[in-house]
């Protein structure tokens, strides 16, 4: 039985007529930058998301970067981000001339520890970049708290995340000063190409966010700040607007086959739960943990991702792999261990946890189209795959 790690062409499928008629609309229309289009998608997301203030971008990453500009980052700043992420996180700080620095993560929810932040706090620390790994809030509460007390901005990487609740029901990207997303298309509200939104309930900074989009214009041709085009795409925008209106109902069938894979993994006994301490997979599956799954919100977990840890990771890739199960490592390589930030000469023991999930973790298929037969299957094959080892 083939299982690939993501099938966009079974929802496109299933929502090919509304789509289609949307981009033609577009087409008809001639109206491809900014325009009616992504104004109405801008405003049906801020709804969504519940803020003030919703600006569509160019990407995911270029969310991030001019978030960060908006803060005014300078050279020579500080901005303490996780060290295990997409690469985005970190790369747009080192775009800046900034400086990203580095803290480990919290084994259970893969998010940034907020005991790490407060010790990497230095006079030339300018922001946080909390990221929502995977699907699920990071602990926004303590984070708010450290960068109050130490005069700090919030801007939270919610590509994986869009529609997520912390557990005080806020969604995250509206907690903190500014909020990034990415409508990649692996993402769960991902478009036909690349785009990204900013979310702020400032209107100070949503304005700096709408001039820096435009080259940092205002008006046309008269420029106050050194911007870019960092704008989304109408035909991009047309997209987004029609698998909005589905994104509830995809992240619960996210949630639903990740109950599955875990109710599978508890009967056939290869579970172990995520615990604080103990990092030790031995030879059982360590499953993912939705930490707000018992309160009464939405959207506590929309698994973008499906994350398991087992011991001999890499060989159980290699057979899931012989066995046509799609499975992906994310991320096999912290920051603090990439090339390109070993001037930073950071010590690689400061990050056990970092490093454990970094060895550890494979990506499981968990989207929406998945079958219940599927994920019996892939279950099934990792049963034997561990029972083999075992012997
Ligand atoms: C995907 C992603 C990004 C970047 O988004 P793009 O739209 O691909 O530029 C940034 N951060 C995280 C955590 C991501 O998963």
């Amino acid at each position: 039985m083939k299982v690939p790690l993501l099938d966009l062409k079974m929802q496109y499928q299933s929502i090919k007529s509304e789509i289609d008629a949307a981009i033609f609309k577009v087409i008809e229309s001639q109206y491809f930058i900014l325009g009616p289009e992504v104004k109405a998608l801008e405003e049906e997301l801020l709804k969504y998301l519940n803020c003030n203030y919703a600006i569509g971008v160019s990407s995911g990453t270029d969310a991030l970067l001019i978030a960060l500009m908006a803060i005014d980052i300078q050279p020579g700043d500080e901005v303490i981000v996780p060290t295990y992420s997409f690469f985005s996180t970190a790369g747009v700080v080192s775009r800046l001339n900034a400086t990203p620095v580095f803290a480990d993560i919290d084994p259970i929810t893969f998010n940034i520890s907020p005991n790490e932040i407060e010790k990497r706090i230095t006079n030339k620390t300018k922001a946080i970049i909390p990221v929502h790994l995977y699907g699920q809030s990071a602990d926004m509460q303590p984070i708010i708290e450290i960068a109050k007390k130490y005069s700090l901005f919030v801007v939270e990487d919610g590509a994986q995340a869009i529609g997520v609740q912390y557990k005080d029901g806020r969604t995250v990207g509206t907690i903190g000063d500014i909020g990034c997303f990415s409508f990649f298309p692996s993402k769960n509200l991902g478009c036909f190409g690349d785009g990204g939104l900013v979310a702020t309930n400032n209107k100070e900074l949503a304005d700096r966010l709408k001039i820096l989009r435009m080259h940092g214009a205002e008006p046309k041709y008269y420029h106050k700040i050194i911007g870019g085009n960092f704008r989304l795409d109408a035909l991009q925008a047309a997209v987004i607007r029609v698998k909005l209106k589905y994104l509830d109902s995809w992240s619960q069938r996210r949630r639903e086959n990740a109950d599955l894979y875990t109710k599978l993994f508890i009967e056939n006994n290869l579970a172990e739960e995520a615990r604080k301490i103990n990092l030790d997979a031995k030879n059982k599956v360590l499953l993912p943990k939705a930490i707000y799954k018992d309160g009464k919100l939405r959207n506590y977990h929309i698994y973008n991702q499906y994350i398991i840890q087992v011991e001999k990771r890499d060989e159980l890739r290699e057979f899931l792999t012989n066995e046509e199960i799609g499975t992906e490592i994310y991320y096999p390589v912290p920051f603090h261990r990439q090339e390109c930030f070993a001037e930073l000469k950071y010590n690689d023991s400061d990050f056990p946890v970092s490093n454990f999930v970094a060895e550890h973790s494979l990506a499981l298929p968990v989207f929406p189209e998945l079958t219940e037969e599927q994920i019996k299957f892939v279950v099934e094959k990792i049963k034997e795959f561990v029972n083999h080892k075992e012997q």
